[in-house]
């Protein structure tokens, strides 16, 4: 199937050659990259993007589950528009931030924000906010969850063997990673050992509420209680990195499992698909933001582009409604895969979590990484590829999952179904 993907992808590979040298791995982020070359994208519109080679796909990528959106939606081209012409950084503070923070934190049930412009920056800031106000230095994090590119939560991220301590990354100090604790995910007898022995020195628990560089594998609701009565009798932080999640249910994460963390990160999704994220959470805890005392800071924090571009999201395109929608199209696809597994007679586990999802071939629900890492890729990567040489780009990556836009059409899932069909006969011989 490789070779049917390399003959339609003749001038991807051209500019994969020519990009490699000048971008390591021609790319410029690690997580586009996949063997032997990835396709390089010209444009798209509503549920659908091109490559050089003119290739049309039905896209549930969505720029890594940005675009819920879908691409090139007119009032957010008009919003564009209409905001370049006032400039596109004005230095000082933009006057419409105020108007998103409002926004931000009804809907997400938070007191404070502070923008900036990527989900790296945004669990960047919260540990360091999270250590200030609690006066103390450990971090709990869990294996198979990533909150971003900086060094310090760069553990355990998606280790290919399995041992208790594995760095992400080259090029990390030991020490930088020495205060950071690994815990299993949807482990409570795991984590209250972790803390019995470290609480008194955490300044906080972090997680992605519902794990999605792993799939997707949601958390027990009674895991995540037992985590949240932890850290209160220890006197530590939880924070909930919502850079995914918090666009995937009108109030994210929190407000689906109804839960008040400490301090929330967003990202993705909120702005439409310009850059934006967000450390919010309670106005005590933000409190210690400030010149002079914790750093916080960004060129383009807050630009107009992006806020101007996430004040219509908010407000105007990603409503109830619409996630109503999402969600029920991301159902059909979770049931349409069922019945394939069912009529194939074959081990095949989907998981859901309103418009995104996931499909392992596997006998068992995971509830962890360990679960996860014993999947059968060898069959991902066949159903993946075949995928993706007949028009469909499932998801990005064997970790990632699934998301359906506003753009998308039940005929654009009836036809995923169809072609998935025929990958998953070919992954397994049927
Ligand atoms: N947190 C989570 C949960 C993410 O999934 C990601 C990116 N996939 C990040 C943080 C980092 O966001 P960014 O790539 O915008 O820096």
């Amino acid at each position: 199937i490789i070779e049917v993907y390399k003959s339609l992808t003749n001038k991807s590979k051209s500019l994969f050659e020519e990009s490699s040298k000048y971008l390591p791995f021609g790319v410029s982020s690690n997580y586009r990259y996949f063997d032997p070359y990835p396709i390089y994208l010209v444009k798209g519109k509503g549920s659908r993007v091109w490559d050089v080679d003119g290739n049309e796909y039905i896209d549930y990528i969505l720029g890594f589950g940005v675009l819920e959106v879908g691409h090139s939606h007119p009032r957010i081209v008009e919003e564009v528009r209409r905001a370049v012409e006032d400039s596109t950084i004005l230095g000082f503070e933009y006057e419409k931030s105020v108007e998103l923070a409002k926004i931000i934190c009804n809907r997400y049930n938070v007191d404070m924000v502070r923008f900036s412009s990527t989900g790296t920056e945004a669990t960047m800031h919260a540990i360091r906010i999270a250590r200030a106000y609690t006066k103390r230095k450990k971090i709990i994090k869990f294996e198979g969850h990533y909150h971003g590119s900086h060094d310090q939560l760069l553990i355990n991220v998606n280790p290919m063997r399995l041992e208790s301590r594995v760095p992400t990354s080259p090029g990390i100090p030991e020490e930088t990673l020495s205060n950071t604790l690994v815990a299993d995910w949807n482990d409570y007898e795991g984590f209250e050992r972790l803390v019995r022995v470290h609480g008194n020195d955490v300044a906080a628990v972090i997680m992605e509420p519902v794990a999605m560089n792993m799939g997707l594998i949601p958390a027990d609701l009674d895991f995540l209680k037992g985590v949240f009565d932890l850290a209160r009798d220890y006197g530590f932080l939880v924070i909930f990195d919502e850079v995914k999640t918090g666009g995937k249910f009108y109030s994210g994460a929190s407000g689906y499992y109804g839960l008040k963390p400490d301090l929330v990160t967003l990202g993705k999704a909120i702005a439409g698909g310009l850059p934006l994220s967000v450390v919010a959470g309670r106005r005590d805890v933000l409190g210690v933001v400030g010149p002079g005392r914790v750093a916080h800071g960004g060129t383009f924090n807050a630009n107009p582009l992006s806020v101007r571009v996430a004040i219509v999201t908010l407000r105007d395109i990603l409503t109830e409604g619409a996630f109503y929608y999402m969600n029920s199209l991301s159902e059909e696809l979770q049931k349409g895969y069922e019945d394939i597994a069912d009529d194939l007679d074959i081990d095949l586990i989907v998981t859901k979590w309103g418009p995104s999802g996931m499909i392992y071939f596997n006998s068992k629900v995971p509830k962890n990484y360990k679960d996860f890492i014993k999947s059968d890729f060898k069959s991902w990567f066949t159903y993946f590829y075949y995928m993706v040489a007949k028009g469909i780009l499932p998801m990005a990556s064997f970790n990632e999952q699934w998301t359906v836009s506003i753009a998308h059409t039940k005929e654009d899932i009836s036809k995923h179904l169809e072609v998935a069909r025929d990958a998953i006969k070919l992954a397994k011989n049927k």
